[in-house]
């Protein structure tokens, strides 16, 4: 069936055969007296991706999606009817004690063995999958400085160094005004400190401060974090240019001196050389941005089928946005590899709620306009869509904020669910490939990490022909399944992490700015 025929047909994807909703699928939604293979009939319009009630639903009653109580009932809803946001009431949020923990049982899915890409090695043993110059700041002062320096390089050193990908500057807005003797105050600067030694920046450590920030340089990199490193693996070239220091006449002086660190950089960078690596050093991050109704039968759904390859070659995959699990706590407990894990999640959304709590919200913060527009109710029903793309692997490990991955196979890395704020924590875990999916659509883009972006629907990915790198709604649309979807999607990875296929976003070079979570106070 094509696309233009199965858009013609009327359809719906109920995704639970307990399910009392489901959703339409066809592009532009379907008219009132719309009749569907199965007979119910439309007896009011619905838009594309919202629900439709399957049966009569009393006053009250449970609305169920993914099997899991997503609302209940404000007013008898009749079969055939639009179920939409104000026509329910949302649950409580489940506690967080007396959850299961370890209870799924053994996963006896086999090794896949012999997939490879072409990475750079780093001496840490981590596997860059691109090769760029990352310059450090200790202080948003300096990001004007840096930023000028940083289209130098670009157009003057980089062209002497052709197997170097890219320059970029590590700006962001924290390091001075801020309190950071708080006790959140280790996120940002962990956050931060990980960054700058993520596997694409090939374990050198170029430092740009002013001087009289309250995040000094040895606060940021402990020198005996530096001198175990050196230890471990020998020179790893680190250099701190400070504005403020007195050799430094004049913005010329600056910019000269960043450029002879750059040189320096540059040429340790440039001799590094692709080698095939087994797919086991991808360290994959994935999160979803812009979702609607298709995030979680299509697109995620498809990544979870990736993810569940990618944890049985022995790679490192992390899931997060800690609000869009809160309502599946139990689903993830259950899949912990043990006790210490489950504790472990419980932790991580324990504090988040507190800190939730503190701004007087809850996670009923996080939908918005765009996911209610693309069919999704509330939080409940796009945290079911967006936990599948956890797959179903066992959770081996819990990424705290800002902390760095140390193992191998599915984690959840602890991060809000903003976007940015989400591939800011995930490129301080060790994130060498961006895994994205999106149904309203986002041009989001990173720096020093290629991004595939992966549609919900095919009408997203036609109009998006040169942003989205990979369309999953042929699995709604009946063209392709769910296990071919995610092959794609498997092999992309390779391709893309292996530098024979560049994403969208680093074609147009689309990059948003770092966005370090700081939950401490600033002064
Ligand atoms: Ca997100």
């Amino acid at each position: 069936m094509n696309a233009n025929v199965a858009g013609q047909v009327p359809r719906y994807i109920r995704v639970d055969k307990a399910d009392n909703v489901a959703i339409v699928v066809n592009d532009l939604g379907l008219p009132s007296g719309t009749r569907f293979a199965c007979g119910l009939e439309l007896c009011e319009p619905v838009p594309q991706g919202h629900k439709v009630a399957l049966v009569d639903i009393a006053k009250g009653a449970p609305v169920r999606r993914y099997n899991v109580i997503i609302g209940h009932a404000n007013e008898p809803l009749r079969a055939g009817s639009w179920v939409h946001e104000g026509l329910l009431s949302m649950p409580e949020a489940p506690a967080l004690h007396r959850i299961p923990a370890a209870t799924r049982a053994r996963w006896n899915e086999p090794a896949l063995e012999g997939y490879t890409f072409e990475g750079y090695r780093n001496p840490d043993g981590s596997v860059g999958t691109r090769n760029v110059l990352a310059i450090t700041t200790t202080v948003q002062c300096v990001a004007g400085v840096v930023d000028h320096a940083v289209q130098r390089i670009r157009s003057e050193l980089l062209p002497r160094f052709a197997n170097v990908d890219d320059a970029i500057g590590l700006e962001h807005i924290y390091g001075c005004g801020v309190a950071i003797d708080a006790h959140d105050a280790d996120i940002p600067i962990r956050t931060l400190r990980n960054i700058s030694l993520n596997p694409n920046f090939g374990g050198g450590l170029m430092v740009v401060g002013l001087g009289c920030e309250k995040l000094q340089p040895e606060r940021l990199l402990p020198p005996g974090m530096l001198a175990a490193r050196k230890a471990s693996s020998g020179d790893f070239g680190v250099d701190f240019v400070r504005l403020q220091d007195e050799p430094h006449v004049g913005f010329e002086a600056m910019i000269a001196a960043i450029m002879a660190a750059a040189t320096k950089h540059l040429a340790r960078l440039n001799a590094r050389r692709r080698e095939t690596c087994p797919a086991a050093a991808l360290v994959v991050g994935m999160q979803c941005g812009g979702s609607d109704a298709f995030s979680g039968v299509t697109a995620n759904p498809a990544l979870g089928f990736a993810s569940d390859l990618l944890v049985r070659t022995g790679a490192t995959v992390m899931f997060s946005e800690i609000t869009e699990v809160r309502d599946g706590i139990d689903q993830l407990t259950s899949r912990a590899v043990d006790g210490d894990v489950a504790q472990a999640l419980i932790d991580e959304l324990a504090w988040y709620d507190r800190y939730l709590e503190r701004g007087g919200v809850d996670r009923s913060a996080n939908t918005t306009p765009g996911n209610r527009k693309g069919g999704l109710a509330n939080i409940v029903e796009k945290a079911m869509g967006s936990i599948v793309k956890s797959g179903t692997a066992p959770i081996a490990g819990v990424v705290r904020l800002g902390e760095r991955a140390s193992r191998k196979g599915l984690l959840f890395a602890a991060t809000p669910a903003s976007d940015f704020v989400c591939g800011t924590l995930q490129l301080a875990a060790g994130m060498n490939l961006h895994i994205f999916t999106t149904g309203r659509g986002t041009p989001y883009g990173l720096a020093g990490c290629p991004v595939i972006k992966v549609a919900t629907r095919s009408d997203l990915a036609r109009r998006w022909h040169d942003l989205i790198d990979l369309d999953a709604g042929r699995i709604a649309t009946g063209e392709a399944s769910i296990e071919q979807v995610g092959w794609d999607l498997f092999h992309t990875m390779l391709e893309v992490a292996s530098g024979r296929r560049k994403t969208w976003t680093e074609r147009w070079g689309l990059k948003n700015s770092l966005a370090l979570f700081n939950p401490a106070p600033i002064t």
